[in-house]
């Protein structure tokens, strides 16, 4: 039976779009929307404390059959199998609209690392990974970060996968620290995926980013990479905000400096020379492009009738609830979706996965140079099929996507 939680239902409705217009075959609709494996599984950990807790883990690959499953793990009181899935397929979507040799995949624990010592994370990491052992490996299953882990709990998967197989692996999982064979320009790729992906869409509406005005939600990793490289690039960043609020100046906030301040502060309110901005009011200013880069279901239909930006570009995964997506839409906002504008990460990773695997490093200037490449392909698929279908963008990625995994289902056959 396909899943039915409420998350994985998101994920069909998007997916059920572009099935249609694609008139997918009925055989093909049911492979797609079935996942591959959910595995799940019990960490017993002994905590600091000296007692045993038992922790819930899952790993799923929802589909493989454009490479090994790719997707991040995190660490949640709040995690469930149903989002797992979800998280999943959408993994699969985006990296088949990257177009990158990966299938989807998602894991995570039921746990709250604010309240584990370092040491109970890594017991628990390296648990997890031991549980989940044979299903993982370079061709099969690449794990990555995701909310709460990050580049030392990669690099545990990476030492108890190698640990088990008796050979150092580094290629089994990316977001490792650049000694334990990360790449260069991972950290900054997403961010860097998104400003490229705002160059895209501007030419498409026939502007350029020097001399556009932005606004970008989120000052993060996503957020504060993107406002840095468009406002060297000639953009006028004025708004930005993060959990502390939103500041703004109309002249362009100095980015480079609003990075020293929030470096020192760990945040943006209270930039010298800015002004404060209240609640939402970021969404409703009159610049060219606003970046959600922050959180989920930011733009809903309570703030949408206000937006002015003539285009959206998705930094942050599913910030726009659908029918703030079609009010936008049926008003002429360019909205560039999150599977294509934030890939850029998971390109980054698959760069990372390749030079692990050649045992070969590119410099900096060359894994951006690739990104660049794969980001404007990729942009430029989903603008021909957008224009083609006379869809919006979202649609027209879920087209790009969903067509080439059902093309190479269809290639290989059924295996019976
Ligand atoms: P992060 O934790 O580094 O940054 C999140 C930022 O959002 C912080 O500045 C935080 O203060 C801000 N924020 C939180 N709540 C807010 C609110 N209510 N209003 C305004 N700002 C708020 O996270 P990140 O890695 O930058 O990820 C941001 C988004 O991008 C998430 O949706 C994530 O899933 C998505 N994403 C990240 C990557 C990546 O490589 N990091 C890749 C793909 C997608």
């Amino acid at each position: 039976m396909a899943p039915n939680g409420p998350v994985f239902s998101a994920m069909l409705q998007e997916f059920d779009g572009a099935a249609r217009l694609l008139n997918l075959e009925s055989g093909i609709w049911k492979i797609l929307t079935h996942p591959k494996r959910q595995i799940i599984v019990s960490c017993p950990v002994q905590m600091d404390n000296g007692e045993i807790e038992v922790f819930t883990g899952y790993r799923v690959q929802y589909n493989i059959t454009l490479g090994p499953a790719k997707g991040g793990i995190r660490y949640h009181p709040d995690v469930t199998l149903d989002e797992v899935t979800a998280l999943a397929a959408w993994m699969t979507w985006k990296c088949a609209v990257a177009h990158i040799p990966f299938g989807g995949g998602k894991g995570g624990i039921i746990c709250d690392p604010s309240r584990m010592s370092p040491r109970e994370l890594e017991a628990l990491t390296r648990r997890y990974v031991a549980e989940i052992i044979d299903a993982i490996g370079p061709d099969k299953d690449v794990p990555a970060p995701d909310v709460n882990t990050n580049a030392q709990v990669m690099a545990w998967v990476m030492d108890t996968y190698s640990m088990h197989v008796g050979h150092t692996s580094t290629a089994v999982v990316t977001g490792k620290p650049v000694e334990l064979g990360g790449s260069l320009g991972r950290r900054e790729a997403t961010g860097r995926g998104v400003m490229l992906a705002t160059r895209e869409a501007a030419r498409h509406r026939g502007l350029e980013l020097s001399g556009m005005t932005a606004a970008i939600q989120g000052f993060g990793n996503v957020g504060s990479v993107a406002a840095d490289l468009l406002s060297a690039a000639g953009t006028r960043v004025v708004a930005v905000s993060d959990s502390s609020g939103g500041i703004y100046r109309a002249q362009g906030l100095d980015i480079p400096a609003l990075l020293n301040y929030q470096r020192q502060h760990r945040h943006v309110a209270g930039f010298p020379g800015s002004e404060p901005l209240a609640g939402q009011g970021l969404f409703s200013l009159d610049v060219d492009v606003l970046i959600p880069a922050a959180l989920e279901n930011q733009i809903t239909m309570r703030n949408a009738p206000d937006i002015r930006a003539r285009i959206v570009v998705e930094g942050a995964n599913g910030p726009t609830t659908p029918e703030a997506h079609r009010h936008l839409h049926e008003r002429g906002v360019l909205v560039v979706p999150d599977i294509l504008a934030n890939s850029g990460g998971v390109t980054a990773s698959y760069f990372e996965w390749v030079q692990d695997r050649h045992g070969y490093f590119w410099t900096e200037k060359e894994v951006n140079e690739r990104l660049e490449a794969k980001m404007c392909e990729a942009f430029d698929a989903v603008l021909k099929t957008a224009l083609k279908h006379d869809v919006d963008l979202r649609t027209a990625a879920y087209i790009v996507a969903v067509s080439r995994v059902a093309t190479v289902t269809k290639m290989r056959g059924m295996y019976a």
